[in-house]
């Protein structure tokens, strides 16, 4: 059995887990030993343990599509239940959560989430700050609409693509950019920057926040006339509109 945990550790094989019947485990069959690159290559992958029928041995099902389902940034910790057996396990967790934790933990929680709350506060804020300058200018719902797509991260621009998995590539279809955003197609790319230089915002363009779209939507409505602002809008849809001519 120590050869067995030894070949594990070595592979760097992690056990799947499983879904159903307990007994199964208990008799020492869990199922599925998957390396780091498998698990992220089927992210979504599931063990289940079927009900017995007919015989003494369960059934179980490795369940593994390609990708799939949102794109998870962050890996999710796994606990191993067999590092229990190892008599180091209760000594290693001691010591790291003595030297990574030198305040008391209801301290750090605390921060945590007041760190969290301000964020969430600062987007809603900014979010709703682009929604008002977007209503109030007068033009097509359609227009608002793409707007506000725009504000959300919701037109599908090669990074968007990339992170769902349908493109292989975050790169600019149009100038080779490395990362193709919403306000590289909108304000950098070739066809935005021409459309930007000849018009009546150019200047007020060249100085605004690259932070975020709704973030230079307000910029620039602090900076016009409401009637303006129209003419804005369908200069980052004319934008937009080059770009999708160039590629498809
Ligand atoms: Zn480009």
């Amino acid at each position: 059995m120590d050869g067995f945990r030894e070949a594990i550790d070595t592979c760097r094989l992690r056990d799947m887990g499983f879904k159903g019947n307990w007994f199964t485990w208990q008799r020492g069959v869990s199922g599925f030993l998957a390396s780091e690159e498998w698990c992220t290559q089927f992210p979504n992958a599931e063990v289940i343990h079927l009900p017995i029928y007919k015989s003494d041995h369960a059934p179980i099902l490795l369940k593994a599509t390609v990708g799939g389902g949102e794109w998870r940034r962050d890996r999710a910790f796994y606990f191993e239940a067999h590092w229990l057996s190892n008599s180091e396990c209760e000594k290693i967790v001691e010591r790291t959560w003595k030297d990574y934790c030198t305040e008391p933990v209801h301290a750090r929680i605390g921060k945590r989430i007041k760190e969290k709350e301000w964020k969430l506060k600062q987007r809603e804020n900014g979010d709703n700050e682009a929604w008002r300058v977007i209503w109030s200018i007068e033009g097509p719902p359609k227009l608002k609409h793409f707007l506000w797509r725009g504000c959300k991260g919701g037109l599908a621009v090669m990074e968007r693509l990339y992170k769902r998995h349908i493109v292989q590539s975050m790169e600019c279809r149009v100038c080779g950019a490395e990362v193709e955003s919403v306000i590289h197609s909108l304000f950098e790319c070739h066809y935005a920057k021409e459309i930007w230089r000849s018009s009546m915002v150019a200047d007020i363009i060249t100085r605004a926040p690259s932070s975020s779209m709704g973030d230079i939507l307000v910029w620039v409505r602090e900076r016009v006339e409401k009637k303006e602002m129209g003419c804005f809008g369908a200069l980052c849809w004319a934008a937009w509109h080059c770009r999708n001519t160039h590629i498809f």
